[in-house]
């Protein structure tokens, strides 16, 4: 489906908790998120609703996020049954990998073609005081666990966070010379006023390309502009949702763990699915779709996003 600004909805971003076993500190609160009743949240079932009417609606590419979504108990079957609907073309899931060493092969037979990995540094002290409570040891596990595993594409995801991982970009970067993975280089986004979080830690991707003299241009995919270091496995992507909108672009919709469609990452608005028959859910994306702000507004420390969740309740 098409929105109002001609816009081809095509990617389902389908969030099945926002519970976490991390506490990433530009994410979500220490203390977590104030668990919601059972009954608040979709059912597995209803999830697969959503995705048969998302795909109704011409959606091909569906993402399952969190929280962390290797933490939900079912998670190999909503990715097994997502991955078996009809017109689900591409099956993609990001996790911050902690789990993933015991789950990678369920995960890739139950259809999962391709993973996100959640990074942000590779040295152990820092991994433990971003996350609050991650080991760094668990997450280069879940890569390896993943390569094995013979996933379509493996990416490294990782944000961005001046004054604090800016002096190991060439060091994540080698990361493509070891193994054939690509990482993206994120900006960080205001999302969640974090106490830990300061003015300075919000710098430009531009960054990326000042610290890695020996880059190459390689070609776009998606949202990221893409380069790579000679010689490497993998590419270096660079993804810029602050510095450089890419509003018109945009073909993405999202389904939050409690049932609201969000259109825009970057917005309060919301539709509600959870409780709704199929057809009554197809009715509130396309409703959601068609009402899709054509752009997500100022964005800056000045002037933080407008979603009105943490990250981990959106999904991100
Ligand atoms: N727990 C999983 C993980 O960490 O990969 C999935 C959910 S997490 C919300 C999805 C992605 O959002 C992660 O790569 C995370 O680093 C990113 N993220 C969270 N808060 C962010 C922020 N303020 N700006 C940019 N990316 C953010
Ligand atoms: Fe959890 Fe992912 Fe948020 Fe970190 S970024 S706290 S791993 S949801």
């Amino acid at each position: 489906m098409k929105d109002s600004t001609g816009r081809k909805i095509t990617y389902l971003r389908l969030s099945v908790t926002d519970l976490c076993n991390l506490r990433c500190r530009y994410c979500m609160p220490e203390a977590g998120v104030c668990a919601k009743a059972h009954d608040e949240m979709l059912t597995e079932e209803e999830m697969l609703s959503a995705v048969r009417a998302a795909v109704s609606l011409g959606v091909n590419k569906v993402r399952i996020t969190g929280g962390e979504p290797l933490i939900k108990k079912n998670i190999v079957s909503i990715c097994e049954k997502t991955a078996s609907v009809p017109g689900v073309k591409d099956l993609a899931l990001t996790t911050n990998g902690t789990l993933l060493a015991g789950m990678a092969s369920d995960l890739r037979k139950a259809g999962v073609m391709r993973i996100n990995i959640s990074l942000d540094t590779i040295v152990p002290e820092k991994y433990s005081y971003i996350t609050r409570r991650g080991k760094l040891e668990d997450v280069f596990s879940g890569i390896e666990a993943a390569l094995e595993a013979g996933f379509r594409k493996i990416k490294i995801n990782t944000v961005l966070i001046g004054g604090f991982n800016d002096d190991e970009i060439p060091d994540l970067a080698a990361l493509t010379m070891k193994w054939p993975v690509d990482i993206r280089f994120i900006e960080l986004m205001p999302v969640y006023n974090s106490p830990d979080i300061g003015p300075e830690a919000y710098i430009n991707a531009s960054k990326i390309i000042e610290a890695l003299p020996g880059l190459k241009e390689d070609c776009t995919d998606g949202v990221a502009r893409l380069y790579s270091l000679k010689g490497a496995k993998g590419k270096i992507g660079i993804i810029s949702p602050v510095s450089n909108a890419f509003c018109s672009d945009c073909n993405r919709v999202r389904i939050t763990a409690d049932g609201k469609i969000k259109p825009c990452l970057h917005r309060a608005a919301e539709y509600s699915i959870k409780g709704l028959s199929e057809s009554k859910m197809k009715d509130q994306l396309a409703r959601a779709i068609s009402e899709k702000p054509e752009r997500r507004g100022e964005l800056s420390c000045a002037s933080p996003s407008g979603a009105g969740r943490y990250m981990n309740q959106i999904g991100g």
